[in-house]
């Protein structure tokens, strides 16, 4: 993800910063050019989303509130979340929703 950073410089030695350098990339003075506010929010999500897929049982999965998913119980759930992903070309995140009502978001991987 490219940078979008609001200064178009490195704050620390002034060089216009390229547009190809990312967000994680160093600078030539050393500078690490953070990430933007909006990916570090991103990376640990605490909660569902708009369009993220839900569980509470790793074999009906939901999303906008429908079911989309509903799997046998033998069923290789982490397999079949990602290939309907791939199917939708969308892959939001996926989350376990427990007895507690709290979201724990799944690793596909
Ligand atoms: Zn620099």
């Amino acid at each position: 993800m490219p940078i979008n950073l609001e200064y178009a410089d490195c704050p620390k030695c002034g060089d216009p910063i390229d547009d190809d350098k990312e967000a994680g990339d160093t600078c030539d003075c050393g500078y690490v050019f953070p990430a933007t506010r909006e990916e570090t929010e991103n990376e640990e999500p605490t909660e569902p989303e708009e369009g993220d897929i839900t569980t509470e049982d790793h074999r009906k999965f939901y999303q906008y509130g429908k079911l989309v998913l509903d799997l046998d119980e033998d069923a290789d759930h982490v397999k079949e979340v990602k290939a309907f992903m791939d199917r939708e070309k969308f892959w939001p995140n996926c989350w376990f929703i427990s007895d507690h009502g709290n979201a724990h978001l799944m690793d596909l991987t």
